[in-house]
């Protein structure tokens, strides 16, 4: 189901005491979950939201414009990775709790459809995805050499729904009953959305 033009805006602004950007990326997909967890609730049933996520990018200190491409940080490569992931991987996703008995469903039924589940260690909330995204967009911004971390993630779940996730990402996130390799698809700089290529 189609929910109309993915929207992007961003935006950049610049802290002239320390010579600092800040940027601003946000995304708009398409996606559809349920609450594994939450039985008595309207969330157990699956359905789907459009959201939209803004990760806010802090550079290292030194941002002195080079007086010929004037580009912070490889702004664009780096926009241009995330936008990616989130159009390609996320957009159109399902988002299931690891535990969730509707991941058997797709293994024997749609197998071809396993690479469009995001899959998060126990239900996956707002909270769980702003914290995932949080650390694969630094795993991203790492990887390709950028100079800048990521330290804000906000997902809009709904116009009167946001979750702000900020900090270390492994202290929220519980894998303790997690089956993945030592680094799982949200600290991974690929595309990937769920670890089932390392399942036995
Ligand atoms: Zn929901």
């Amino acid at each position: 189901m189609k929910f109309g033009k993915l929207l992007d805006s961003s935006s950049i602004i610049l802290y002239e005491a320390n010579m600092m950007f800040e940027i601003f990326f946000t995304r708009r997909y398409c996606m559809s979950h349920r609450l594994f967890n939450l039985k008595d609730s309207k969330c157990f049933v699956p359905h789907g939201h459009n959201e939209f996520v803004k990760v806010r990018l802090v550079s290292g200190g030194d941002d002195k414009l080079d007086g010929n491409g004037n580009m912070s940080n490889g702004f664009k490569s780096l926009k241009d990775t995330w936008h990616n992931w989130i159009d390609n991987s996320v957009d159109h996703s399902m988002q299931l709790s690891n535990k969730d008995p509707l991941l058997n469903y797709f293994k024997e039924n749609e197998p071809e459809n396993l690479k469009h589940i995001l899959i998060t260690p126990g239900d996956p909330t707002t909270e769980a995805l702003a914290a995932c995204f949080y650390a694969k967009i630094n795993a991203f911004l790492s990887n390709e050499g950028i100079k800048m971390h990521c330290q804000q993630v906000e997902i809009e779940e709904t116009p009167t729904n946001s979750v702000i996730f900020s900090g270390d990402p492994d202290r929220v996130i519980s894998t303790a009953h997690y089956e993945g390799p030592l680094i799982p698809w949200w600290k991974r700089p690929d595309m990937s959305i769920n670890d089932l290529e390392f399942a036995k």
